[in-house]
């Protein structure tokens, strides 16, 4: 079964807005179980949209739409689908209730161009719409069925998980739903994953799939069956694979973030952590007390920006950050144990490196990043040169600070 997004709005077209319906719905869709082979994107404009309209319909066994339901002249999308189906707009005296409700809770007396909200297409059926005003429509036409929503996501996305997706569930019995279990690994170049489970990814059932993300790798297994235990047990199958080759470098799944599971370890190991960031400027503390219970284990986080603060805060010897490698092992180190030191927590992290555009030093290009751990008996320090812009390399740095927090706490350091 092929399905098909339309997002209608010439702000989408034109790049104004980022469409981001047509992202969460063409997920729900193949989710679904259906095919996605077009997405399409219209400005208000009734003739292309209708146009648009006999396209989709003509590709796909399902028409999703967004947008242009509103009470203003450039909301015609009702009047296009009429006139793709060749029906009329016929005014529904219950919709009409219904958005009059709506425009009272806003407390807003309707006007005349209200009324075009309560126009549906003939034989439609109206899907009521808790936020907005505008209810949206199903409508079907020869074993086709066609869905009209509105914009704002805060209205769409309700009405497709209260009252659209289970009708479209019961509209097409006949769909595979896709079941997935996505790993998440840190500490493995892409080109690593793919010389150890290459093989995987010609596999057509399930699809075994890798996605770089900023610091991590994520491999996403997948499949597609009406019985879910069936999938589950194909997925299970291809994962213990997977951890079989990769296992050491998994920390986690699905939901799984680097700052929960590493919150989770100390947690359970009874250890409690301070940070000190210099290059990060509290990016790593920010997602570490992101997480709800970091109190359990988290007790300080300084950003220690310019030398001043290393050596009088820290106790980073002076000649250490007035090197012109600023950015060197030494600071990492020091600053880690400061932390630790001044926290009385049981491990100290610390970050230290140029972000760029400017700066660096000979032995410490932007783009240096150097990550200090301290616990109690002992320490470790990792450098890394990231490529990007600033923001890139912030985020890489922050990356790499949690990484190697949680491959010490999960595994040790020595391999
Ligand atoms: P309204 O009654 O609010 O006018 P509508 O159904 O007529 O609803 P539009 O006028 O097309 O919807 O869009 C209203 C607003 O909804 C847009 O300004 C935008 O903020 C948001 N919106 C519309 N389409 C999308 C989309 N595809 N992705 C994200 N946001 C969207
Ligand atoms: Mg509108």
């Amino acid at each position: 079964m092929k399905a098909e997004v339309l997002s209608i709005g010439t702000e989408l077209l034109l790049g104004e807005i980022l469409d981001t319906n047509a992202q969460y719905l063409s997920r729900e869709l193949q989710n679904l179980g259906f095919d996605l082979y077009h997405r399409v994107t219209v400005g208000d404009n009734v003739e292309r949209l209708t146009r648009a309209f006999e396209a989709a319909l003509a590709r796909a066994d399902l028409v999703v739409s967004t947008g242009g339901l509103g009470p203003t002249s450039d909301d015609v999308t009702c009047e296009a689908l009429a006139r793709a189906l060749g029906r009329e707009l016929v005014f529904s005296e219950e919709a009409w209730e219904m958005v009059k409700a709506r425009l009272e809770v806003r407390g807003r007396s309707p006007c005349d161009s209200d009324r075009k909200q309560a126009l549906l297409v003939s034989g439609a059926t109206f899907v009521p719409n808790r936020v907005g005003a505008a209810p949206g429509q199903v409508v079907r036409e020869g074993g086709k069925t066609i869905v009209l929503l509105p914009g704002p996501p805060r209205e769409m996305i309700p009405m497709w998980e209260e009252d659209v997706r289970p009708l479209i569930r019961r509209d097409f019995p006949g769909l595979r739903p896709l079941f997935s279990e996505d790993l998440k690994l840190v500490g493995i170049p892409e080109a690593l994953v793919q010389e150890t489970i290459g093989d995987l990814f010609q596999s057509p059932d399930p699809t075994v799939a890798p996605y770089v993300g900023l610091g991590e790798v994520r491999i996403r297994v997948a499949t597609r069956d009406s019985d879910e235990q069936r999938a589950r047990a194909r997925i299970k199958h291809v994962v213990d694979t997977i951890r079989s080759k990769l296992g050491k470098y998994i920390y986690g799944s699905d939901g799984d973030e680097l700052e929960s599971v590493v919150g989770e370890l100390l947690v359970r190991k009874g250890l409690s952590l301070a940070v000190a960031e210099s290059c990060t400027g509290g990016l790593v503390a920010h997602r570490i007390t992101s997480v709800p219970g970091a109190s359990r284990y988290f007790k300080m986080g300084l950003v220690a920006y310019g030398p001043r603060a290393k050596w009088e805060c820290l106790g980073v010897r002076k000649e250490d950050v007035e090197r012109d490698d600023a950015v060197n092992p030494e600071v990492a180190i020091s600053m880690a144990r400061g932390i630790r030191a001044m926290a009385a927590a049981d491990i100290g992290l610390s970050t230290t490196g140029f972000a760029g555009p400017s700066g660096g030093a000979p032995g410490a290009p932007v783009g240096t990043i150097y990550v200090g751990l301290v616990w109690p008996n002992g320490n470790y320090v990792e450098v890394q040169r990231y490529p990007g812009n600033r923001s890139t390399v912030i985020g890489l740095g922050a990356q790499a600070a949690l990484a190697l927090l949680w491959r010490f706490l999960a595994r040790g350091l020595e391999e």
